[in-house]
Order: C-alpha cells, then sequence, then structure tokens
C-alpha cells in the first residue's frame, strides 16, 4: 500500500493534519492503535484557544463548535476567599477562548474523515516506522495474522506520550526534559449545571481546585490530588465535599452536586523532546511534548505544531520548497517552551507544593497580588491563556 503521508495515531493531531492535507490534495493515511469508541471515551481538554478554533474552521470541522462551543472573554481565579476576573477579551486586545471538549473535535474530526473517504485504520497493532532516515521510508502494522506495509514520503509520529514514534528515534538524538509534579489532577465529569458559566482557578491551603464546564449542562470539576491517591479513595460524595471546602463560601453554595459520569486521576507533568524531527519522521503534539492542563496548553501546543507542519508539508507537494520542513522543529519548539512556561508558571502559581517553605509560600501569594494589581502582568497572563501567534 502507499500514501504520501503515513500519521501515526488517531488523536486530534492526526485526525486533524490528515483531514487538512486531504483538502490540499494530499494522500493520508492514519494508523490508530485503540477502536474508534476507545479514542472517543477519553475525557480530556475542553479549552481551545481562537487559532485552534480558525483551524478546525478550515479544516471545514467548524460548525458544530462554532454552533455549540461556548466563547469565554474571561475566567475568575479563586484565593484567599475572594474571586478575581481575569478579563481576556479586555486584556488581549478583544481575543477569547472556545470551550467545546477534545472529545466533540474528535468526533468532529473523524466525521469529516468519513465524509471524505480518510482512510483511518483502527486497532493497528505494533505500528513499526522503518528506514524514516532514508529516502523511502515505510510503516509496517499488523492487523489479524497479516502484516500490512506502507510506503510513504514522510512519517507523521501523532502518537501520543506513550506511542511508538518517538522511541524509534535512537538514543543520541533525542533530548527530553522533564519536570514530574509531586501530585496529580482528580477530575469528575458529571452531568449538570456548571457553578460558573466562566472556568474558576482555585488557590487554597487545602490544594488547587478548578471548576470547569464542557456545556451548560455538562461539568468538569478538579482537585489536586497526591499521586499516592486512587480513583477508589474518592467516592463521589468525598469528591464534592473536598470541592466545596476548597471554593469560596459563595461559589460553594451554589455548587450543584449529582453522580459522576467519569472520573479519573492525571499525574501532571512537563515533558519536550527535541528535535521534532527525524530524517523523514516528524513528531506531534503530546508524542513530542506534554503540560500539566493548568491553563489548558495540551491541546492547544498541538494544534500549534499541526499549524506549522501543514503549512510546511503543503509548500512541499505544491511547490518543492523544502524550507518549512527544516525549519519545522525549530519553529514548533519555540512554541513549545512558551506552552511550557506558561503552564509551568500558572501550576506553580495555583497549587500546593507539600515541600514549600513559608518563604516560597508567601511568594506564591505575591505572585497573585502583583497579578491583579498590573494590567502588564495580567495582559501578559490573557496573551498566553488566548494563545501566542503560530
Ligand atoms: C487525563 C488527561 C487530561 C487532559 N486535560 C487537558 C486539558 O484540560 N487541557 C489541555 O489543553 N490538554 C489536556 N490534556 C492534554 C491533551 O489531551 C493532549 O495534549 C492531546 O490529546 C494531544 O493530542 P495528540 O493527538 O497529540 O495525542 P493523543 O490525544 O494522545 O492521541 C494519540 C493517539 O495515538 C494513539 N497511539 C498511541 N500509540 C500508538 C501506536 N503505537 N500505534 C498507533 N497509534 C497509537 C493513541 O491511542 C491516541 O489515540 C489532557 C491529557 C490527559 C491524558
Amino acid at each position: 500500500m502507499r500514501a504520501q503521508v503515513c500519521i501515526i495515531g488517531g488523536g486530534p493531531s492526526g485526525l486533524l493534519l490528515s483531514q487538512l492535507l486531504h483538502l490540499k490534495g494530499v494522500d493520508t493515511i492514519v494508523l490508530e492503535r485503540q477502536s474508534r469508541e476507545y479514542v472517543l471515551g477519553r475525557i480530556r481538554a475542553g479549552v481551545l484557544e481562537h487559532g485552534f478554533a480558525d483551524l478546525m474552521r478550515e479544516a471545514q470541522c467548524g460548525e458544530r463548535m462554532d454552533r455549540e462551543g461556548e466563547i469565554h472573554h474571561g475566567f475568575f481565579i479563586a484565593h484567599d476567599g475572594k474571586l478575581d476576573r481575569v478579563d481576556l477579551a479586555r486584556h488581549s486586545g478583544g481575543n477569547s477562548v472556545v470551550v467545546y471538549g477534545q472529545t466533540e473535535v474528535t468526533r468532529d474530526l473523524y466525521a469529516a474523515r468519513d465524509r471524505m473517504g480518510g482512510k483511518v485504520v483502527h486497532n493497528a497493532e505494533d505500528v513499526t516506522p522503518h528506514q524514516v532516515d532514508s529516502d523511502a521510508p515505510y510503516v509496517t502494522y499488523r492487523a489479524g495474522d497479516d502484516v500490512v506495509r506502507i510506503d510513504c514520503d514522510f512519517v507523521i509520529g501523532a502518537d501520543g506520550f506513550h506511542g511508538v514514534s518517538r522511541k524509534s528515534i535512537p538514543k543520541g538524538v533525542l533530548r527530553e526534559y522533564e519536570r514530574v509534579y509531586p501530585f496529580g489532577w482528580l477530575g469528575v465529569l458529571s452531568r449538570t449545571k456548571p457553578v460558573s458559566p466562566e472556568l474558576i482557578y482555585c488557590k487554597h491551603d487545602r490544594g488547587f481546585a478548578l471548576c470547569s464546564l464542557r456545556s451548560q449542562v455538562l461539568s468538569r470539576y478538579y482537585l489536586q490530588v497526591p499521586l499516592t491517591d486512587r480513583v477508589e479513595d474518592w467516592p463521589d460524595h468525598a469528591f464534592w465535599a473536598e470541592l466545596k471546602r476548597r471554593l469560596p463560601d459563595a461559589v460553594a453554595a451554589m455548587l450543584v452536586t449529582g453522580p459522576s459520569i467519569e472520573k479519573s486521576i492525571a499525574p501532571l507533568r512537563s515533558f519536550v523532546a527535541e528535535p521534532m524531527r527525524y530524517g523523514r519522521l516528524f513528531l506531534a503534539g503530546d508524542a513530542a511534548h506534554i503540560v500539566p492542563p493548568t491553563g489548558a496548553r495540551g491541546l492547544n501546543s498541538a494544534a500549534s505544531d499541526i499549524y506549522y507542519l501543514y503549512h510546511a508539508l503543503i509548500d512541499h507537494y505544491e511547490r518543492g520548497d523544502d524550507s518549512g520542513l527544516d525549519a519545522y522543529s525549530g519553529k514548533a519548539l519555540a512554541r513549545v517552551w512558551k506552552a511550557q512556561r506558561f503552564s509551568w508558571q500558572l501550576t506553580m502559581m495555583l497549587h500546593r507544593f507539600p515541600d514549600h517553605s513559608d518563604y516560597e509560600n508567601r511568594l506564591q501569594a505575591t505572585e497573585l497580588e502583583y497579578l491583579f494589581s498590573s494590567d502588564k502582568a495580567l495582559g501578559s497572563l490573557a496573551e498566553n491563556y488566548v494563545g501566542l501567534p503560530f
């Protein structure tokens, strides 16, 4: 079998690239290890930068997002019993974010791929890239007893943090940077009215909390928990009671609780692998970098990789111009590191660190005091939150 571009991973990165390239007449195949139901069952990100939303529209996948997604012009930070608002529109020159779940993004991308006859192979086992440092790379996968070979011009590693693509790059080529935080986020999805129409990031002595949402009838709440905690340690009543303790009283009084329809714990980690290209293999999204969810950069950083890669591949196919491909790793990483810095800064500002001294705790409180006393500091926060330009 042959495709111009073989994409490993049918998450948002892989599907978005496949869809964008298809619309420009470039032939792709997507190899996904899991079933479609499994991929769509994962509850993850929910805040899209306006640049990502534009890319979805360009991919002809923005219709439902524009109809059902919510435009948010601000969010709140709760601290010391107060609720301060970050006015994104005012501090970022009129920009905003779209609240629309990653599950819905992925569903829309699959629907578009189906509509256009895109090739997406599910349950592809033992996917392996070969000879990516040559001019004739290929990828193999197993379907039952058969081994299928796909010859291609380029291999895209969009297979997430645990995927095979990054691991196929020889040791000594990649440099990896990592920070593991000493806590995780316990997330609950519930079919309840959100406590606030805008997100509330909550700094509290008992630990961080986040009130987020997917729609006006679907809420997503998070609690900072020790890494040793397990989901079984947190029955619904314990989750809601702890969330109420961490929210300002007026907010807690309005919280509508209900049965959880999903509950999971995600450890917090920052990770970057450099470079994002090895021969004809290009890494994109979580395959190359991950961030703690604070500040919602993960999915958005994946989208900016796809933006650069899409334009670079189109330049290659339409004009024989490889300068975009040559510049891809450097360009993508420059933006990735800014997203890393921003999510690290927010994570440091809002969480309780078990090993912090009183001095560090006072500095952390001063960060927030400074933020809400300075339009310039709010401008910097807002500019990063709505998304730096691609
Ligand atoms: C629990 C959790 C919560 C998150 N919350 C947020 C949030 O609130 N905000 C935010 O911005 N980001 C969040 N993120 C991050 C965000 O979900 C990711 O950045 C985003 O999914 C990246 O998309 P991707 O397509 O690059 O990778 P993925 O979504 O991981 O997709 C990769 C795909 O590749 C497939 N795959 C893996 N290995 C192979 C293989 N060997 N062969 C073939 N296919 C393979 C996987 O099954 C998967 O479908 C969260 C992540 C997690 C895990």
